[in-house]
């Protein structure tokens, strides 16, 4: 029986998913159903933060998350492995942390020296490490929320590329714009003060939310008509 739990690692969660909902999505979902989906929650969840309303957010957010993953499950991609190539405890942009972009005005991406020994385990680990490169109190919640927006649209836009033209520099970028997209969404979790390890093995406790089973057995309906 796959199971989760606050000290899993991200691979763990993305293995998790797969064992719960590899099954139904193979059968009714396309690549672009998961990231239709995973855009769809993803905006209810910036509805949430508009309204004021913490739990809407959070509940929309990780119902993206497991569509986020199935995604990149269907693309073979690593989370954990892309998240910290691109983040190794060091802002992606201007190389240090906390992160100093906006003070140093910085024009072109720096190389990053990446240290294994920095590497998190867990989920928790890398929240916590996202939360030291850039600390929630130096933006705000919509600040988070617009950047979550802006790379979840860098994302969609790295797959329909590569789609287009199935080269391998494009696949690339398939990596790194998950790992942003990714990074902004632990960035709304540091906003909100809550850990999304501890939430996720809430929210999947008993396998699928829904019908509690492993793998999912919800029918195409309730999948797609599925919302908070
Ligand atoms: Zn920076
Ligand atoms: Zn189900």
């Amino acid at each position: 029986m796959p199971r989760i739990d606050p000290e899993s690692t991200i691979k763990q969660c993305q293995d998790f998913i797969r064992d719960v909902y590899g099954r139904p999505n193979d059968r009714h979902f396309s690549l672009w159903d998961m990231l239709s989906n995973m855009e769809r929650f993803t905006m209810r969840a910036l509805k949430g933060i508009r309204k004021n309303d913490k739990n809407k957010t959070k509940f929309n957010l990780l119902i993206s998350i497991g569509w986020f993953m199935s995604t990149l499950n269907s693309l073979h991609i690593d989370l954990d492995e892309s998240l910290w190539k691109r983040f190794p405890h060091l802002c992606s942009y201007c190389a240090s942390s906390p992160c100093s972009c906006a003070e140093n005005k910085i024009e072109k991406r720096k190389d990053i020296p990446i240290n294994d020994s920095k590497r998190p385990v867990t989920l928790n680990g890398f929240q916590s490490m996202f939360g030291e490169i850039y600390p929630a109190e130096n933006r705000s919640i919509e600040h988070a929320a617009v950047h979550l927006a802006e790379e979840l649209g860098e994302f969609s836009e790295s797959i329909l590329t590569y789609m287009g033209e199935h080269k391998d520099e494009l696949f690339e970028k398939v990596i790194t714009e998950s790992a942003d997209v990714f990074s902004c969404i632990i960035g709304v979790f540091n906003s909100l003060g809550i850990s999304m390890a501890k939430e996720i093995s809430e929210l999947f406790s008993g396998n699928c939310h829904v019908c509690k089973k492993a793998p999912c057995e919800c029918n195409f309906g309730s999948i797609v008509k599925f919302r908070s």
